[in-house]
């Protein structure tokens, strides 16, 4: 470590005590951000169809139509399409979906499009919105850190 130029241990450092991330607490901080009814309707309408989606290219269907609809009601008009690993492109204005259909993942690509690379805006718009339209899935998610994951199912065999 010693041999290591200080500017770049002084970096690292800087980049550990600055988290890009926000905490669950920024996340969840009140008031959270309003929504037109245009928007929530939207996602009652996703709500629905998601729920008879039985296969994958089912539900990347029904989240790419969703993520543009969303986009159009912010004049933000994003490119929707499917690839190895979620992200937003600015410069193409494009959401990239990932390998699994993820409506959180979705929904933070797409407050990323609308609000740009503030990771505390695109984790409170997704967070607030998902929990608002599906509260009972949000009830059996668990906090890692500023992601909400799927509690891990123990089967326990007496
Ligand atoms: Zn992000």
């Amino acid at each position: 470590m010693e041999n290591l130029n200080p500017a770049f241990l002084g970096f690292l450092q800087a980049i550990q005590n600055s988290p890009q991330y926000p905490t669950k607490e920024e996340i969840l901080a009140e008031p959270t951000l309003e929504y037109n009814e245009v928007v929530i309707d939207i996602l009652k309408t996703f709500k629905r169809k998601w729920q008879i989606c039985s296969i994958s290219e089912e539900r990347f269907y029904v989240l790419k139509e969703m993520a543009k609809d969303i986009g159009v009601q912010y004049e933000k008009n994003p490119v929707v399409e499917l690839g190895t690993l979620y992200c937003y492109q600015p410069s193409v204005n494009t959401i990239v979906l990932g390998p699994e259909p993820s409506i959180i993942s979705t929904l933070h690509e797409l407050g990323h499009a609308i609000f740009g690379a503030s990771e505390k805006d695109a984790c409170r718009f997704s967070v607030h919105l998902f929990r608002m339209i599906f509260p009972k899935a949000y009830d059996r998610l668990q906090w890692d850190g500023h992601m909400l994951k799927r509690k891990e199912v123990v089967c326990r065999v007496k």
